[in-house]
């Protein structure tokens, strides 16, 4: 890997101010303080969505006081700003799109993936850690050795088994995601297999069991288009919790161009020049992913500036 000395990219989900107070949370009676403080904010999430106050660039999360229903819900103690404690509470039940949330939450109810580029330093951190957990608990809750339903302990961050004992934690899964250029500049884009026709990006894949995230980077293009890569450049890295993922970003310098594609898992590859790829983003034959993402970061970074998709009349 080579080493940078340029500034990581600014990615909207690694934001976070949230002093996450991992002492305090061992405490069995923090939640239960929490609840009883009346500063406390708490963020409900049902569904893998939250309630928002106001919309567009100026949304909001529509954060309450503890109310008594939520002792019954375990609340998740994300950690504490500016001396305010903070939780999450999972709600069960879905959220219907076409209806106006009520209850004062003017701005309907969205997910992560919807506002994370959008709201504040510190929400963004709440909401992502919320996402994350709420995925963790929701895939997890029977003991991987005996098969017992755990107990969440230490404010949602442990599940442990009452029969063995053991204790469980959060998981990340790390997976890289790489923007791969060749010597002519031109920046490696691709469909995956079931995606959108036209939505194209920058590959990615999980690291493996027992491997470095570098050499995954060199084996994922491999695999994927049959190009080899080197100088990898770590460009920054933020959690992707849809559900468990920690996405690490790399550039890499192509050292072959014949692509290959994998058709188990990419349907289209190709070599963009930056008229190109303006080209057909303004025709709408073409289309990226959205600005939350790490690989709609890596790709405007190759391209010197924001992309703008005329098609959808708005920045996605
Ligand atoms: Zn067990």
């Amino acid at each position: 890997m080579t080493p940078a000395d340029e500034t990581l990219l600014d990615l909207a989900l690694s934001r976070a101010l949230i002093d996450r107070s991992a002492r305090e949370r061992a405490d069995e009676e923090t939640v239960a303080r929490a609840l009883d403080d009346h500063r406390t904010r708490v963020l409900v999430v049902r569904g893998g969505r939250s309630p928002l106050l106001g919309t567009g660039e100026d949304v909001r999360l529509a954060l309450r006081p503890p109310s008594a229903a939520d002792r019954s819900r375990v609340p998740w103690f994300l950690g504490r700003h500016d001396g305010v404690a903070y939780l999450a509470v999972d709600e069960p039940g879905g959220v219907d799109d076409d209806r106006p949330a009520g209850g004062g939450h003017d701005g309907g109810w969205a997910s992560l993936r919807e506002v994370g580029a959008d709201l504040d330093d510190l929400e963004v951190g709440l909401l992502t850690t919320a996402t994350a957990l709420q995925g963790w608990h929701a895939r997890h809750g029977h003991c991987p050795r005996c098969g017992a339903a755990t107990h969440v302990v230490q404010g949602g961050w442990v599940r442990r088994c009452p029969e063995d004992g053991s204790e469980h934690y959060p998981r990340t899964d790390p997976a890289v995601i790489m923007a791969v250029v060749d010597d002519d500049d031109r920046l490696l884009l691709a469909t995956g297999t079931g995606w959108a026709p036209g939505r194209i990006s920058v590959l990615a894949g999980f690291v493996e069991a027992g491997e470095t995230m570098e050499a995954a980077v060199v084996r994922e293009v491999y695999e994927e288009v049959g190009v080899r890569v080197t100088d990898l450049v770590f460009r920054g890295d933020q959690p992707w919790p849809f559900p468990a993922s920690l996405m690490l970003g790399f550039r890499a310098r192509a050292t072959s161009t014949r692509l290959d594609p994998d058709p188990e898992e990419i349907s289209e590859a190709d070599w963009y020049t930056r008229e190109q790829l303006a080209a057909r983003l303004a025709d709408g034959s073409r289309t990226l992913p959205a600005r939350v993402s790490i690989a709609r970061r890596l790709i405007e970074e190759w391209y010197g500036g924001e992309l703008i998709e005329p098609a959808s009349g708005r920045r996605p």
